[in-house]
């Protein structure tokens, strides 16, 4: 009898988590490194003063049928007690209240009444076209993008005609779509197309790949949810499901070095050198580059790697507060009339939980996230945080969104909060924004050294958040098979 592969992860995100969950239930010795005292990374929930927090995101899609989570449930036998959101999201946009609505006909008479009806129908049919055979194809071609033959006779097995449709989207960009509906020149428009392709696809309509950017922009035509209690609550039944299966995760242990051995790999942390058969990477490509020495992996990587100049960080609140009002929605997008001080962002996103979760916050109260992009996290060091974070309250209650006076805690993070949360390298998070010179193939492949390396999270699946890091997940584990590690 064999001895099970012994596979190291490093990093419990959304994306090691995929992977851990997948490989501990075919049977491998699965060892999860984690630097943090808790699993999750960027979609977790932390306890402050009676509030949970959520740590970075808050939107929750790809459990409908054919998407990444609903694929690793299905895969793993997990269920999970998300609610189905009604209204995914409302924008503040100027004087206008946007809904968000979920059903595409609803959302096109909606968006009609705000932006005209010249271009629209036609721009958010494709849109949603699209982003079907995006989530189609991704979930069904998991060899993409293809390193060697073993991907190409997978990518063969997996086609089909219909695929072929999509294929001038990947040539394109938002730019080049707005342009054909008619839509480039309205300038409200394309202010509000920007910020919320910044929410998923982290960059605007002339960088974004149209592939992506319409699967960004119609996220919110898919299932939204809500995990009770908190994304944390989304994290932990995979922690119970590798643990059962005889994985061990070690928390508050970083991983400092990798060394790739002919036939083996070893990890160092602090307290010890391990070997394993096979290591997966679930940390930002810019982590990983530092804890390689140089040599083929480490130049492959480098080629891939992007600056702080084409990254961001987030400034995050954690607002505790009592409720003036009820709120018939859990997320807003909202417009900034006057920008921000010391920070070039044009909008914020608040996040709710529902009033019926009362493990949230204490009686009566509730627990708030806003976020709003931090460009450039190596160089921009915002001088008054409390300047900012001043001018966000103003907004909140001139907006009604939250009074002031009602606040009961308050805390914010930028980029050196994350660096220590997360151990992401400039405290950079949301992942590898779209560029337009990076087509869908140059991608960076799940696959660094056959058999014994293997990379996935946001820094290798650009944008969408949650559903592109579980995609990430399974990309990697899917490669792994075809090189027979498991
Ligand atoms: C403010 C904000 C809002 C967001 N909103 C949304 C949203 O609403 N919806 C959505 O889907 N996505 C959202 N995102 C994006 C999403 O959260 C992330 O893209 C995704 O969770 C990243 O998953 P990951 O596994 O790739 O990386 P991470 O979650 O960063 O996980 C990496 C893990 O590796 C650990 N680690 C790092 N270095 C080491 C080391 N040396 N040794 C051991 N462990 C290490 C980290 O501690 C971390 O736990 C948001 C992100 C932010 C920051």
């Amino acid at each position: 009898m064999h001895s099970p592969k012994k596979i190291a992860v490093i990093g419990s995100g959304m994306a090691g988590i995929t992977v851990a969950s997948l490989l501990a239930r075919d049977g491998a010795q699965v060892t999860l490194y984690e630097q943090n005292w808790m699993p999750g990374g960027c979609s977790s929930s932390y306890w402050r003063k009676g509030f949970w927090f959520e740590t970075g995101a808050t939107t929750l899609v790809g459990l409908d049928e054919g998407m990444p989570l609903h694929r690793l449930l299905q895969e793993t036998g997990l269920e999970l007690p998300a609610q189905k959101l009604e209204t995914p999201m409302q924008v503040l946009f100027k004087d206008r209240l946007i809904t968000r609505h979920q059903n595409l006909g609803a959302w096109i008479t909606e968006a009609e009444l705000h932006f005209g009806v010249a271009g629209q129908r036609g721009f958010w049919e494709e849109c949603y076209r699209i982003s079907l055979q995006v989530w189609g194809i991704s979930s069904q071609q998991l060899a993409f993008p293809p390193q060697n033959l073993a991907d190409l006779l997978s990518l063969a097995q997996g086609f089909a005609f219909g695929q072929l449709a999509a294929l001038p989207a990947a040539f394109s960009t938002v730019e080049d779509l707005l342009r054909k509906h008619g839509l480039l020149q309205h300038r409200e428009f394309v202010e509000f197309i920007d910020e919320q392709l910044l929410i998923t696809a982290q960059n605007t309509h002339r960088e974004v790949n149209m592939l992506f950017g319409a699967t960004a922009l119609c996220y919110t035509n898919f299932g939204n949810y809500y995990m009770p209690g908190g994304l944390l609550k989304l994290v932990e039944p995979f922690v119970q499901y590798i643990e059962q299966r005889a994985g061990e995760i070690r928390l508050r242990t970083a991983v400092r070095a990798i060394h790739l051995l002919p036939n083996a790999v070893t990890i160092e942390t602090a307290q010890e050198t391990a070997t394993y058969d096979t290591v997966v990477s679930a940390i930002p490509l810019n982590n990983l580059a530092d804890m390689l020495a140089p040599g083929r992996e480490k130049s492959i990587l480098r080629t891939k790697l992007l600056p702080s100049e084409k990254l961001s960080s987030a400034l995050q609140l954690g607002i505790g507060f009592t409720p003036h009002r009820s709120y018939n929605c859990l997320h807003y997008q909202i417009h900034l009339p006057k920008g921000l001080p010391g920070l070039p962002s044009k909008s914020i996103f608040l996040s709710l939980h529902p009033a019926s979760d009362v493990s949230r916050a204490p009686q009566g109260q509730m627990a708030a996230s806003v976020s709003t992009h931090w460009h450039n996290p190596a160089h921009n060091l915002v001088e008054n945080r409390a300047e900012l974070e001043a001018a966000i309250l103003d907004l909140l209650e001139e907006k009604d969104m939250i009074l002031k006076a009602n606040i009961n805690y308050l805390h914010s993070s930028g980029p050196a909060s994350w660096a220590k949360w997360t151990g992401r390298k400039w405290g950079f998070v949301g992942g590898y924004p779209q560029y337009k010179a990076i087509k869908p193939w140059q991608m960076m492949g799940a696959r660094l050294k056959k058999g014994q390396f293997y990379v996935c999270g946001d820094a290798t699946y650009p944008g969408q958040g949650i559903p592109g890091v579980v995609l990430s997940g399974l990309t990697a584990h899917h490669k792994m098979k075809l090189d027979g590690v498991i």
